[in-house]
């Protein structure tokens, strides 16, 4: 390409979005450079999906050990090292961290560590030195939002509940997202005794309103204090603890909150305004469709651009701009069927629409739903049901939406997504042969649908 340039791209954040397009750039021939100021593999190897799923496991452990006796199983009083757990965390995080470095060595990307800074549309400053390029690419991901309440100085964010030293006896999580249900059902699983203020009706705004209604009881059966409608309005230091005053004027008396608030896009420093490029009213980097900003060189792809903030869509949006900018062939990223799992336990699988928007877009829709006592539980005597729900446009008899809640939810509803990408109808669900015997084959049994009005 040019030769007015040290690269003919340049990436501005070594995560999911900027390794993945880096690597696929260089892997078609271009020159490379990419600058991380942190962490190689950016919020999702070391404080996001990989840490937070080790966590998971290691927290769901407790309940397989109260499952176990009605197996025959008798063990002993369980014990929990917390400390154990995150030292061996680290090592795999660490392991991953080279393991990307390997990656981008590989496909022959030149690293650099430190903060790029924008000087103007094609230099970047890191520390002292200077690049140019012929096209940047920012993908600088998001940081946690934290309300702007007294106190909020004592609060801890994501980022730092994967580093603590020792599990609080007790905690209150802010927030009732993804990251809020998550650790509220990772720390109660740990033993903590853990309460989750929501400031609305109930929790998972967007999400399917029975998988959400769902899932408020089961986590309540496992023990964790869900309160809706409750906000916190300040925090204070209250001898080793903390004292939330929530907006109510009622108090709760914990050993560490945690804000769990939303991510903002992560643009400070950023020198976005030396390049003059444009963001939104949230801060997100405006791009059009094809991932370019108002300056035609600058693009950008991932939580930085506001739209979904989830690994696989920066990844595809990174592979995506890599083929289009260095001729690989290259189809646009669809955000029309995005598979997700939010990781609570039990979890969340869902993919396509809430039965609220299938009605708002076709009008007319049919509605399977089955809430079911899991075989296990059988023995177990775990008061845990599972859900599953099917969302069917009557007008095509086309699968719109797929909800589950119980265990393994993300790995049954992964191979529904596929399903639904290639537009699959009722009847063909309907002639799809089960496994048995499984959770999952529920979804090709449901043949009543739920009677509407
Ligand atoms: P990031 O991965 O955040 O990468 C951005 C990188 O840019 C960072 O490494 C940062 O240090 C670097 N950077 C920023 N500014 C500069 C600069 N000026 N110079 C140099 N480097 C810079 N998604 C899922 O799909 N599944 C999950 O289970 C899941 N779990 C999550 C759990 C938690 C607790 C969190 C916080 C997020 C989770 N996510 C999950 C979301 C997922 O991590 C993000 O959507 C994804 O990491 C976004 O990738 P990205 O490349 O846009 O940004
Ligand atoms: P979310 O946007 O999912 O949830 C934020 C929550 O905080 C909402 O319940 C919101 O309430 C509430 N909130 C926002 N502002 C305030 C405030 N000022 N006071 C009180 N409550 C507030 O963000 P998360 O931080 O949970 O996670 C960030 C993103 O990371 C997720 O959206 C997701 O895309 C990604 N992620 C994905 C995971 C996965 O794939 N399993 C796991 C973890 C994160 P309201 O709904 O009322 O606005």
């Amino acid at each position: 390409m040019s030769q007015s340039y040290d690269y003919d791209l340049f990436v501005i954040g070594g995560g999911s979005g900027g390794v993945r397009c880096s690597r696929v750039a260089a892997q078609l021939g271009a020159t490379v450079g990419l600058v991380e100021e942190r962490y190689l593999g950016g919020t999702c190897v070391n404080v996001g999906c990989v840490p937070k799923k080790l966590l998971v496991y290691g927290s769901q452990i407790r309940a397989d050990l109260e499952d176990a006796a009605g197996f025959g199983w008798s063990v002993g009083e369980p014990s929990f090292a917390w400390k154990t757990l995150i030292a061996n965390k680290d090592k795999q995080i660490a392991r991953l961290n080279r393991v990307y470095e390997g990656l981008l060595d590989g496909a022959g990307v030149t690293r650099y560590s430190g903060r790029g800074v924008l000087l103007d549309r094609h230099t970047i400053a890191i520390g002292e030195r200077r690049v140019t390029a012929e096209t940047i690419l920012l993908a600088t991901g998001g940081w946690p939002k934290v309300p702007q309440i007294p106190g909020r100085e004592l609060a801890l964010t994501s980022n730092e509940v994967f580093a603590l030293d020792e599990l609080p006896r007790r905690v209150v999580i802010v927030g009732g997202g993804y990251i809020a249900v998550e650790f509220a059902s990772i720390l109660n699983g740990c033993g903590v005794e853990t309460t989750l203020l929501y400031r609305g009706s109930l929790f998972l705004r967007g999400f399917d309103d029975d998988v959400r209604t769902h899932l408020a009881e089961q986590m309540k059966k496992r023990g964790v204090d869900l309160r809706f409608e409750s906000n916190p309005a300040a925090l204070e230091r209250r001898g080793a603890g903390i004292a939330v005053q929530l907006e109510d004027r009622s108090q709760i008396e914990t050993d560490a909150v945690l804000f769990a608030t939303g991510r903002a896009p992560l643009t400070e420093g950023l020198g976005l305004e030396a390049a003059g490029v444009e963001t939104d009213g949230r801060g997100a980097i405006v791009v059009d469709e094809e991932f370019r900003t108002n300056v035609p060189n600058i693009y950008a792809v991932g939580d930085v651009i506001g739209r979904v903030q989830l690994t696989p869509v920066a990844l595809a949006e990174g592979m995506y701009l890599a083929r289009r900018l260095f001729g690989g062939g290259a189809q646009r990223p669809s955000y029309d069927v995005i598979p997700t799992a939010v990781f609570s336990q039990p979890s969340i699988g869902t993919v396509g629409l809430t039965e609220q928007q299938a009605r708002e877009r076709y009008g007319e829709i049919v509605i399977y739903r089955s809430s079911f006592t899991p075989l296990k539980n059988n023995l177990s005597g775990r008061d845990e049901k599972m859900l599953m729900k099917l969302v069917v446009d009557r007008a095509s008899d086309r699968v719109v939406g797929c909800h589950m809640v119980g265990p393994d939810a993300g790995e049954i509803v992964q191979g529904l997504a596929i399903a639904m990408t290639c537009g699959a109808t009722k009847a063909q669900f309907d002639q799809t042969i089960g496994i048995h015997p499984t959770a999952a084959e529920e979804f090709v049994t449901m043949r009543t649908p739920v009677p509407s009005g």
